[in-house]
């Protein structure tokens, strides 16, 4: 029996295609193992988000290289580079990595990976020439609800995959060149998945994609403009699978990452606030507040636009948590913008933020902008912001004590409130003894920076404290 091995890099999307790759390995009688070392086969799936992704996933690719020479035994193992970084740089990368490489896949080739392994196989046997790209140019996959899958997430909380590629066109990102154009899955086809995923115990679904606002649109006949606001008449909609996915049986949170703010909608904002398994929750990425940082990076919103949105999704959902990300240091970025970022952080108090430093990729319309900035001035910005964010947070932390809490335990003295998105938001300590993969109500008792500390609802601080000392 072939053993694989894989090694996920990047964002949860890539997640999703690993897991993907690792159900159709399966259904293919092949074993995956958790050791690269042990494997006949290891594949890395890479990222290609920013530069220092890709360097990441080149060092992993040379250190598999490097480990399978060093061991005798496993220098027949074969290496397989999939992922973002395949779909866009394979035909650099595999004159580079000629000796290194067996086979390149894109993003399209996820269903193909235990065929192509066996394709591997035969030229080595020298039965069949095949080639060692198998990427194709243009990526246009997207899975259904009856996809082979193997979640590597834990038990109690998943990913679904609502939409694939993007239509924006923000200046500064590679990812449309990379996944491709915006295609969604069917309403039907994302609760079906839902509905199996609950079923096997699952409490909280993730729902991405690169716009999950933009969910159904592209199936609507005419383009809708993005400044325009959006209700589902005209279609399938974001707001038509909340309100389906809210209606299936059992005790889940539903989670909203990655929605851009040119889709955002009066309806969307009341179909929220009238779901209450849609976590109070929501992940908007709005990269800048400055009018001239916008309209360069071409984010198809204003100022004005984004304070009126943030505005009423305040109003509209109370008790919403908003996390949400800035770049600093894009080509031409003044001081007065940084100013005008900072007075928008401190007047809004976003309970998440995330600051990214402006980073310059090869093939972007930004990179090629004048007035690129010193990187020593994007390390300073990064800092102020970051700086600033740290003070919120430590209020935000604050206003938690003395609260109960809803939240999901997801290791032994470590759970996750709704406001804490898997793997990017803070953490609720909780005692040990609470049980695992399940929801627990508690009381926050302190906090420390972002993290907050808690007990079950109706324990006292004392408990507490012996509860911590014993774990
Ligand atoms: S919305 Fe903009 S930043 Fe996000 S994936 Fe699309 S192009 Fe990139």
């Amino acid at each position: 029996m072939i053993k694989v091995s894989l090694i996920s890099l990047g964002c949860a999307k890539n997640l999703v295609d690993s897991e993907i790759m690792v159900g159709h390995l399966h259904k293919a009688g092949m074993a995956v193992v958790p050791d690269a070392e042990k494997a006949d086969v290891v594949i890395v799936n890479t990222c290609s988000f920013i530069d220092s992704s890709k360097e990441e996933s080149i060092g992993h690719i040379l250190e598999v290289h490097q480990n399978r020479g060093l061991r005798k035994r496993r220098k027949e193992q074969k290496l397989i580079v999939a992922g973002c970084m395949s779909q866009r740089f394979s035909k650099d990368l595999s004159g580079e990595l000629t000796h290194e490489v067996d086979a390149f896949i894109g993003l399209d080739q996820v269903t193909q990976v235990a065929p192509i392994i066996e394709q591997i196989y035969e030229k080595e046997r020298g039965k069949n020439p095949t080639p060692d790209n198998f990427v194709t140019a243009k990526s246009t996959y997207i899975p259904d609800y009856d996809t082979p899958r193997f979640r590597l997430t834990p038990r109690h909380f998943a990913y679904i995959k609502i939409a694939e590629g993007c239509n924006h066109p923000c200046t500064f990102c590679i990812i449309p060149q990379i996944r491709g154009r915006h295609r969604s899955r069917t309403v039907e086809s994302v609760v079906a998945e839902a509905r199996q995923l609950v079923a096997e115990g699952v409490r909280e679904i993730n729902l991405i994609s690169q716009d999950t606002t933009f969910f159904g649109m592209d199936t609507w006949e005419q383009r809708p403009n993005s400044r325009t606001p959006v209700d589902s008449t005209r279609g399938t909609a974001l707001t038509t699978l909340l309100r389906q996915l809210n209606a299936i049986e059992g005790d889940f949170w539903i989670r909203l990452l990655y929605t851009h703010p040119a889709h955002w909608s009066d309806e969307l904002i009341r179909t929220i606030a009238e779901c209450p398994k849609v976590a109070r929750y929501i992940d908007i990425p709005l990269q800048h507040i400055s009018d001239a940082m916008l309209g360069r990076m071409q984010r198809e919103t204003s100022g004005e636009y984004i304070r009126n949105l943030i505005g009423r999704i305040r109003a509209g959902i109370p008790g919403i948590a908003i996390r949400t990300t800035f770049i600093v240091g894009f080509p031409a970025e003044t001081d007065a913008d940084v100013d005008e970022l900072c007075g928008f952080i401190s007047e809004t108090k976003f309970e998440r933020l995330g600051v990214f430093r402006y980073s310059q990729e090869e093939g972007t319309r930004a990179a090629k902008m004048d007035d690129q900035l010193p990187s020593k001035v994007k390390e300073a910005r990064w800092h102020r912001t970051m700086a600033l964010q740290k003070e919120i947070a430590s209020e935000v932390s604050a206003s938690y004590v003395g609260r109960k809490l809803r939240v999901l335990v997801e290791e032994p003295g470590v759970a996750r409130g709704e406001a804490d998105a898997p793997d990017i938001d803070g953490r609720v300590y909780v005692p040990r003894s609470l049980p695992v993969g399940e929801f627990a109500e508690v009381t926050i008792t302190g906090y420390r920076d972002y993290d907050l500390l808690a007990l079950p609802a109706g324990q006292q601080p004392a408990e507490y404290k012996v509860a911590r000392q014993a774990q």
